[in-house]
């Protein structure tokens, strides 16, 4: 794409009237925006949304955060998978108040050196929070950029790195970088799904080499078997992380005593019942991982939250 400002000026026109209300947007808190972005990591935004208020309402700043016990944190994690993420935003806060005053980094390459935070993370809050002008490729907008430029053949992600730098808006650009990476956040989002594209109202349709592929939304079927994009089909229930979840949401409802190792069994039957399928793991192979992630604490035959 020789010339982006077309583009661009397509995308800044429609994302001005076709931007999602999200409680994260508009703000200036850079905790915040950290929340949102590490809950939004692996969950959808429906299930985001009370969920970052709650925990805003529980945890207002950084230092508050800092100040928790891990096991306040992993309770109020409840329902939104990947626990993990409840103990490494708590580190990373500690990490911040012992090493950087309780104030994050502004760029993404300081960000990147806190413990638990990965590129994706680190350039959404610099840009979002700070306003460095650095791409940001998470699945949406490596979607919406993978199909615009080379159409249904996706190549891999690392390869639309320097084209995702390339686009990024410049000084004088109708859409500054932060909306812009918004706006490609809002199409992946609404318009360019993985399954059902809707070319015909996106704002990258004349500038979209997929779009002729894609029958513009019209033809879904068609849509579906074109697009390389179908998300595959995870045995979520049965797996390891499964049964881990289910045994910490059993101790999330425990007082902080915790219960006696010997009863995860009955929690571990339970769940393999629930999901029709025996857990890969042994308990104690279980509750190894989970100690080792910092989620549980064991101590003379009994389990607890940290
Ligand atoms: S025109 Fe269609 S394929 Fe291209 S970015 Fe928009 S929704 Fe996706």
């Amino acid at each position: 794409m020789a010339d982006a400002h077309p583009l661009h000026a397509a995308v800044a026109a429609w994302y001005a009237s076709n931007a999602r209300v999200l409680p994260w947007r508009g703000i200036a808190d850079p905790y915040a925006i950290l929340v949102s972005e590490v809950m939004l990591q692996q969950t959808q935004v429906e299930r985001v949304i009370p969920k970052y208020h709650a925990f805003l309402d529980a945890f207002p700043t950084l230092q508050a955060l800092a100040n928790a016990q891990p096991a306040d944190v992993i309770r109020l994690w409840a329902g939104m998978g990947y626990n993990g993420r409840a103990v490494r935003l708590h580190k990373l806060a500690k990490a911040v108040v012992e090493h950087h005053g309780g104030e994050l980094p502004r760029t993404a390459a300081d960000l990147r050196k806190l413990p638990g935070i990965g590129p994706y993370t680190a350039a959404a809050v610099a840009s979002f929070a700070f306003g460095e002008p650095i791409a940001i490729l998470d699945t949406n907008i490596y979607r919406v950029l993978s199909r615009a430029v080379h159409g249904v053949d996706a190549p891999s992600r690392e390869a639309i790195h320097p084209l995702a730098d390339a686009l990024l808006p410049k000084p004088g650009s109708p859409i500054t970088p932060a909306d812009w990476h918004q706006a490609l956040m809002d199409v992946g989002a609404t318009l360019c799904t993985a399954r059902q594209p809707r070319c015909m109202l996106c704002p990258l349709r004349p500038h979209c080499t997929a779009a002729p592929h894609l029958q513009s939304g019209s033809d879904p079927v068609l849509a579906e078997a074109s697009v390389p994009y179908s998300p595959r089909q995870s045995r979520f229930q049965g797996s390891a992380r499964y049964f881990r979840g289910r045994i910490v949401d059993h101790l999330r409802e425990q007082p902080d005593t915790g219960v006696e190792e010997s009863t995860l069994e009955a929690v571990l039957h339970e769940a393999e019942t629930a999901s029709g399928a025996p857990c890969p793991l042994a308990l104690l192979d279980l509750l190894a991982a989970l100690e080792r992630d910092g989620l549980i604490r064991r101590d003379s035959g009994r389990v607890r939250l940290p």
